[in-house]
């Protein structure tokens, strides 16, 4: 089963669904070996579970981004998504609990209500800076 996030953009909307690899996963939070991770990518890669995940991305528009490749992207609008999992505590952190699994939706702070939270992104308020 691919570990796949959906990341609204906080600005625009525009949506995008995040491909956590195990081994990426397991490194950072040791939940499992790099090796062992590895091995489980491999797995899925080789199942075509995730070339299903993204083709169901892509079929509902969304972009999808592989996190071992891109930990950030920066949006269409300009607005920056961090995608470590790290900086959002919202993430269910247990393995194979039924339930929301897969395709959960991380809500970035999208409403700006001034100078609160500890997030290390710039939630409302990214820099402006039209230079094209
Ligand atoms: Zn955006």
């Amino acid at each position: 089963m691919a570990l796949v996030f959906t990341f609204p953009c906080g600005r625009c909307g525009k949506k995008y669904s995040v491909y956590y690899p195990k081994a990426f996963v397991y490194s950072v939070y040791g939940t499992g070996t790099p090796a062992q991770g590895a091995r489980e990518d491999a797995e899925e890669q080789a199942a075509g579970a995730v070339d299903a995940a993204k083709r169901r991305a892509e079929a509902v528009g969304n972009v999808w981004v592989d996190v071992s490749q891109q930990p950030k992207i920066t949006c269409t609008c300009g607005k920056n998504l961090d995608l470590d999992l790290a900086h959002h505590p919202r993430v269910p952190q247990r393995k194979g609990v039924s339930g929301a699994r897969q395709a959960g939706v991380i809500a970035f702070p999208s409403t700006p209500k001034g100078g609160h939270g500890t997030h290390k992104g710039t939630p409302g308020m990214p820099k402006a800076s039209p230079s094209s």
